[in-house]
Formats: structure tokens, C-alpha cells, sequence
């Protein structure tokens, strides 16, 4: 009546038995003991620490939570604009959705679009939200470009009333609420995507 014994990132279930006392250092938090036998109380992937025999379920959200990578796509939320550059912070790292830590990105002005911005006010506004690529990272700070054609803002706001603006030209939006017209650094995908994007 042997069990096969679990590996590194198995997918669990709440309730799965795991393995034996004998085996295993249980995690107080996601497994319970119960005659020598551990199971598990959360769902998740396993994580398995071999020299010390501990063994832990964790949702995909903690088990990718500090992992951004070069290359990685994300999404957030424009924090402020500079001279040069503008802050955001993003939420969400290749289509997975960590609410539970953001992290810091910047974008520079040579990074927003292929051609020329003179102004970054006419790429961006504070609470746009936008999508965008991961080139660098600077200790815990994220160097990001939207110099792409699904790059860029995907939902923003009229500066004036906040009503969502609409698309009516290349990089241009329109507020039918209130006449104002804006331009921004368009995602081709702009209000257009099924993605979870208010948090
Ligand atoms: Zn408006």
C-alpha cells in the first residue's frame, strides 16, 4: 500500500493526503496532521524543501509572487508623470493577477513609442492603465517600454469628468461626455480586452 511520494510544484488539492509524519516536516498553515498521516488544507502547488523534509502547499500567487522577469508583460496603473519618465505600479505579470504585492515600474521617454514623443503628457495620464514589457531591472525597480503595438494604455480616463474615453483615431481618444479629446501611446487592443483589469 505504498504511496507515491509527491514532487516539487504537484498540484494539490484541499484535503489530498501528502505522506506520513515519518516523511515529512508539515506546514502548520496548509497541511494538518491526523494519525501520522498529513493532508493538506489549502489547494495549491507543493513545495518541497528536501534537506530540511518541509513540505508546504502554496497558491500560484505566493509561489510567483517575486518573480518578474526580462522579457515578462505586465499590467498596471500610471502613478505619476515626470519630465522624462513616468511611475507605475503593476499588478500583473503575465496574464496572472498578484494582489497580493505590487511591484515598481518606470518608463522612459525613449521608451514609450518607436517615433519621437515630445511630451509625455500626450503618451500617458495619471491612472491610465497600461500594458507593458519588462527590459531591465534597477534593485527592486522594474525598467519597462511600451514601444510596441500591443503595447501601451489599455483603459483611461477623461482628465476632465472621468468617464472612459473612447477610441476614435490612431492614438487618439475622445470623451462622449464632456467633448474632451485626448491622445495617448495606444495599446492596439485599447478597452477591447477581457483581462481583469480594476483591482
Ligand atoms: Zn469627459
Amino acid at each position: 500500500m505504498s504511496k507515491k511520494s509527491k514532487e516539487n510544484d504537484d498540484i494539490i488539492l484541499t484535503g489530498q493526503y501528502l505522506g506520513v509524519v515519518e516523511e515529512y516536516l508539515p506546514d502548520k498553515q496548509s497541511t494538518y496532521i491526523r494519525d501520522g498521516q498529513i493532508y493538506a488544507t489549502k489547494s495549491g502547488l507543493i513545495t518541497l524543501d528536501n534537506k530540511k523534509k518541509q513540505i508546504e502547499i502554496k497558491t500560484h500567487q505566493e509561489k510567483d509572487r517575486k518573480i518578474v522577469k526580462i522579457g515578462d508583460i505586465v499590467i498596471g496603473t500610471v502613478l505619476f508623470l515626470r519630465q522624462y519618465s513616468i511611475g507605475i505600479n503593476f499588478y500583473t505579470i503575465n496574464r496572472k493577477i498578484h494582489f497580493n504585492s505590487y511591484y515598481f515600474g518606470n518608463i522612459h521617454v525613449s521608451q514609450i513609442a518607436d517615433r519621437y514623443v515630445e511630451k509625455i503628457s500626450e503618451a500617458f495620464q495619471i491612472t491610465d492603465i497600461l500594458r507593458a514589457r519588462v527590459i531591465k531591472q534597477k534593485y527592486n525597480e522594474f525598467e519597462l517600454t511600451t514601444a510596441d503595438k500591443n503595447l501601451g494604455v489599455i483603459y483611461a480616463d477623461c482628465v476632465i469628468c472621468g468617464t472612459p474615453l473612447d477610441k476614435i483615431g490612431y492614438n487618439k481618444l475622445r470623451c462622449q461626455r464632456c467633448g474632451n479629446q485626448e491622445s495617448r501611446k495606444l495599446s492596439s487592443d485599447y478597452r477591447n480586452i477581457s483581462e481583469v483589469l480594476r483591482f
